[in-house]
């Protein structure tokens, strides 16, 4: 994003707001305000996101790319989505990496014997057969590598890196394979990257560099990496024993799936929302992210029932492969390129279904002021938070070419504690809370494809 003058963005306020007050002085959310109660009022009456969450969940499990659980995910989204009454209902092929787990274990072989609970990192390759045996090395940061670095040579490299923020501290898994056979370490593990632990693994993606050896890369629970760091601080020698089986296999096609209510007088203008319907290989994808996609797909819901009809279309879809790829994301503005300028809005839930809170924007000053407004109609279930930000991964292709984005937040709490581990299950998300995130979603996706001018696009200049 470049930087535009102050004075230019007080204007683009100021017709933002303008823009908002088209009829007889009414502010869009004075306009909007008895739907919005209607939507409201409705979605807290229901708990039948929670509901189709758990059926969702525990009829197909955990949803990774090239499984045949995910797609038979989306034969089952397709299916209902008809029988709810949404209109075009369908997938849209996109091509998706297929990575394999196998089996894999890792041991603590001295000072003493010790399985330790691991998982390998979505993305890394296999050990040999025989699994690495071999010292550990144990790192608090990648600074603290470089400065070490002769004593990694020959060892796997453990870098504890306590959890700050997400962002920050997902660094030593997505690079931490990169930094350590950069040092020659023969194998990568990391701390898990979450703020309380059960003693669980947690895994997600890693990337490796064409330019350096690839070694393989697992990830150890907080307990475990703590442990073998005061095992070293003592002086111990500590051999820890690797074997992952994990490999690639050739792309295979997955499908974003979608359904609509068509806009009654703008039907080629398009508010589309959702989540990914695509998970890790652990857990039940409940958080992450089938609640994203099911809260999207109640609102509309909702709207069809309350025969709420917008103006604009209103396009709930479960993107593929946000987890080990973003080709759902991709796919969507590939197979949108000539109607992405008719996109109004983006809204991506992947951040939990917790209490929500508001949404966090990507766009234009001026549209940031209207999505200000309409968020006033959320301020009675305490979800008008307006913040800048990122919108979501899957939407992040469409939102780069101009679309407003917009992410929902919610209460992050207890988000990473179960974040790509077993734990991912329905029983952590609580049915009201899901019901308010729907009616905020509703809310927000209705008034914007309702109203009757379009969100002011972003220029090349504000984004
Ligand atoms: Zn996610």
């Amino acid at each position: 994003m470049r930087l535009r003058s102050s004075a230019t963005t007080a204007l683009a306020a100021v017709i933002a707001i303008a823009a908002a007050r088209p009829l007889s002085g009414q502010s869009v959310a004075d306009r909007y305000r008895a739907d919005a109660n209607r939507i409201i009022d409705a979605a807290l009456k229901d708990s039948t996101a929670w509901n189709r969450l758990g059926e969702m969940t525990e009829k197909f499990g955990n949803r990774l790319s090239g499984t045949p659980a995910l797609e038979q995910t989306i034969d089952w989204v397709i299916a209902k989505m008809k029988e709810d009454g949404l209109q075009n209902v369908r997938g849209e092929r996109v091509m998706v990496p297929v990575w394999v787990r196998g089996t894999e274990s890792a041991q603590l072989v001295s000072p003493r014997v010790q399985n330790m609970p691991m998982l390998g990192l979505g993305g890394s390759i296999a050990t040999p057969p025989g699994g690495i045996t071999a010292d550990v090395f144990v790192v608090s940061t990648f600074t603290e590598l470089t400065q070490k670095a002769a004593q990694a040579r020959g060892k796997i490299v453990l870098f504890d890196a306590p959890f700050t923020n997400y962002g920050e501290t997902v660094q030593y898994r997505a690079r931490g394979a990169v930094a350590a056979a950069q040092v020659g370490a023969v194998a990568a593990l990391v701390r898990s990257v979450t703020p309380f632990s059960m003693r669980t693994p947690h895994t997600g993606g890693m990337s490796y560099d064409s330019t350096v050896q690839r070694i393989p890369t697992a990830a150890i629970t907080v307990e475990d990496a703590q442990m073998l760091h005061r095992l070293q601080d003592r002086g111990e020698r500590i051999r820890v024993k690797l074997t992952m089986s994990a490999r690639m296999l050739p792309d295979a096609p997955s499908r974003n799936v979608m359904g609509e209510i068509v806009g009654s007088e703008k039907p080629d203008e398009v508010v589309v929302f959702g989540g990914h319907i695509d998970s890790w290989d652990v857990g039940r994808g409940a958080m992450d992210d089938g609640g994203g996609v099911v809260v999207a797909w109640e609102a509309v819901k909702l709207l069809h029932r309350l025969g709420l009809k917008p103006r604009r279309t209103i396009r709930v879809v479960g993107w593929t492969n946000e987890e080990n790829g973003g080709r759902g994301g991709q796919g969507y503005r590939d197979a949108h390129k000539a109607d992405v300028d008719k996109h109004m809005l983006a809204i991506e839930s992947d951040g939990g279904v917790f209490k929500p809170q508001g949404f966090s924007f990507a766009g234009s000053d001026a549209a940031m002021e209207i999505v200000k407004q309409i968020a006033t109609l959320l301020d009675r279930i305490q979800a008008g938070a307006i913040v800048r930000g990122g919108a979501g991964a899957d939407v992040g292709p469409i939102v780069a070419l101009g679309v407003p984005g917009l992410g929902l937040n919610v209460d992050g709490t207890k988000y990473f504690w179960y974040h790509h581990t077993e734990a991912d299950t329905i029983e952590k998300l609580d049915a009201h809370e899901m019901a308010l995130c729907v009616a905020t979603m509703a809310v927000m996706a209705y008034v914007v494809a309702d109203m009757p001018e379009p969100l002011p696009r972003a220029t090349a200049a504000t984004r």
